[in-house]
C-alpha cells in the first residue's frame, strides 16, 4: 500500500512542476531583473540600510534597488516611479 502514496506523491510533484514550467513564461510577462547589490544602499520603501550583497533587488531603470524584505520589493515592484527620485530633465 506504501508504494501506491509514493507514486501518487510522484506524480503530484510532477504535475505541479510541470504546471509551473508552463505558466511562468506565459503568466508572468513582465522580468523582474534581479542583480546582487554591489554597495550599500537605502530602501527605497521604508528607507532601512542594505548591505552590499543582497540579493533582494530589483533593477530599474539600469539602477540596482535593495531592499530588506521581500513585502518592500513587491510594493516596489507595483509602483516603481512612486519610490524613484526622478532627476529633473532640463
Ligand atoms: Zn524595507
Amino acid at each position: 500500500m506504501k508504494k501506491i502514496l509514493i507514486i501518487i506523491a510522484l506524480v503530484t510533484t510532477v504535475f505541479q512542476l510541470t504546471k509551473a514550467s508552463l505558466l511562468a513564461p506565459s503568466g508572468n510577462k513582465t522580468t523582474i531583473l534581479t542583480d546582487t547589490l554591489k554597495r550599500d544602499g537605502i530602501d527605497p520603501v521604508c528607507k532601512m540600510k542594505v548591505k552590499a550583497g543582497n540579493t533582494k533587488t530589483v533593477v530599474f531603470e539600469k539602477i540596482t534597488y535593495g531592499f530588506c524584505s521581500q513585502s518592500c520589493k513587491n510594493t516596489f515592484n507595483k509602483t516603481p516611479g512612486k519610490y524613484v527620485i526622478k532627476k529633473k530633465s532640463n
